[in-house]
């Protein structure tokens, strides 16, 4: 059984800006831990903590490099540069994608799970992930950075598949 299901599309916490982490202490080792799990198990690249039900400023990612799973907390981009297209996802929005254009490039400033400060940076899988998972701690989704015409469609489809599935949401 999964530790915590992923919160999907309609969710209302989804939509919500989670709270800044104060203390980093045993509690929050532990739910990185369990945000690491959930990640893998999805199987996903990225893991921002309200898309399990939880409003704090924590994301969890493995860009599919040598350096493994990683945590950010209060994270915060500080530089963005470039434009990348390219096809995402989300876990919280199963069975679709888009082609999405964004920053190729991102740097971030955040906490590591001793408090210390921590900057990530990278282009490519990286730059999208940490632009991804920081737009989940601002109570964003990826259809919002979709150009307008697609945005629309994107709204549609997902409405129509949620009267299908019969979502009173
Ligand atoms: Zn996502």
């Amino acid at each position: 059984m999964a530790l915590y299901p992923i919160r999907t599309y309609g969710d209302p916490v989804l939509r919500m800006t989670p709270k800044s982490v104060v203390e980093i202490d045993d509690k929050i080792r532990t739910l990185v831990a369990d945000m690491i799990e959930v990640m893998y198990d999805a199987p996903g690249v990225g893991l921002a903590a309200n898309q399990i039900g939880v409003a704090k400023q924590i994301a969890v990612f493995d860009a599919q490099d040598e350096l493994g799973p990683r945590v950010m907390i209060n994270p915060e981009i500080v530089e963005l540069s470039g434009e990348w297209e390219y096809e995402e996802g989300c876990l919280s929005v199963p069975g679709h994608s888009w082609l999405i254009k964004r920053p190729a490039f991102a740097r971030v400033k955040a906490l590591d799970l001793d408090g210390n400060d921590v900057e990530y940076a990278g282009d490519q899988l990286l730059g999208r992930v940490l632009q991804h998972e920081i737009g989940h701690l601002n109570g964003g989704l990826l259809i919002d950075v979709l150009p307008k015409r697609d945005r629309k469609k994107a709204l549609k489809d997902l409405r129509e598949e949620m009267l299908e599935l019969g979502d009173p949401r």
